[in-house]
């Protein structure tokens, strides 16, 4: 891709993540702040990819972007009462598990952000290996539906949100996890904060900079090529907001891809549901055998 926007290259990904945590860190209490920060940083992305998209073809119709808008929107619901299904089920047995094993152990006397950045890498840790079983294993994939977020032609910040609502079941559990086990406590939110932020910006599309900070956070060229329609692209680049664990166990790959999607055609948004039960015919990414 290539900079026809300098400020935007160099400066849009680092700017937007500074920014939620210095808002983050004015209150890291507000309950409010994770909803308002998806929302913004939804409008500002949203309003550059119409205005600067770094693929003009992947531009949606005004139609498209109401129905994802709309779909996110009730994923959103959905996840939510997920979450809350695992905080009831698991907030006392985790906490249990934690006392008797003596894992009270979290640095609750660092930095905010020292934490923050705590629980974020040590969630992409176990996200990274899930994702990765998502695609390596049949069964997992099949199970997670996770070949309806891949399905998608044409990516844009919004797709941060378009997963299958059994996904969700998944895409929860790695930092409620560390969040549940460690307790520990306000950073997690903050975490929370950025990866959501993160995960937007991967997907957008708009022409980013890779370099420097691609060594240690997944930019939208990394993500944007795991989402390629070619099995060995997408095989690569788990690591969805950090992409250093993809570095440490060699998936990494720094390619630009220009064909997104699950194979040669988008499936429809029922057929992207039924993916669990029935794989689309001209799917070219889905794992074949359970090498890991
Ligand atoms: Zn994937």
């Amino acid at each position: 891709m290539t900079n026809d926007h300098p400020l935007l290259y160099w400066c849009l990904q680092p700017l937007l993540l500074v920014s939620v945590l210095a808002l983050w860190l004015t209150d890291p209490t507000r309950e409010e702040s994770y909803l308002l920060t998806i929302v913004g940083v939804q409008v500002i992305l949203g309003v550059i990819e119409h205005y600067f998209p770094a693929r003009p073809t992947w531009t949606t119709r005004a139609k498209e972007k109401v129905r994802n808008v709309l779909f996110v929107f009730v994923l959103s619901i959905i996840a939510v009462i997920i979450g809350e299904f695992y905080r009831d089920v698991l907030s006392h047995p985790l906490a249990n598990f934690r006392q008797s094993l003596g894992l009270d152990i979290w640095p609750h006397d660092w930095p905010l952000l020292a934490q923050l950045f705590l629980v974020f890498f040590t969630s992409e840790f176990i996200w990274y290996w899930m994702h990765r079983a998502e695609h390596r294993w049949k069964i997992v994939w099949r199970l997670s539906g996770h070949g309806a977020h891949h399905a998608f032609k044409k990516l844009g910040a919004l797709n941060f949100g378009l997963n299958h609502p059994a996904e969700y079941f998944l895409i929860l559990l790695p930092s409620l996890l560390v969040e549940l086990i460690f307790g520990v406590g306000a950073a997690a939110a903050g975490a929370a904060i950025f990866t959501v932020t993160q995960t937007s910006i991967v997907h957008a599309n708009i022409a980013m900079n890779s370099r420097g900070i691609g060594w240690l956070f997944t930019t939208n060229k990394h993500h944007i090529c795991h989402h390629s329609s070619v099995l060995e692209e997408s095989n690569m680049n788990y690591g969805c907001s950090a992409i250093v664990w993809d570095r440490v166990f060699m998936t990494f790959l720094n390619r630009t891809v220009e064909d997104a999607g699950t194979g040669p055609t988008e499936p429809t948004m029922w057929q992207k549901f039924l993916m669990p039960v029935k794989e689309p015919d001209d799917t070219s990414i889905a794992p074949g055998g359970h090498s890991a």
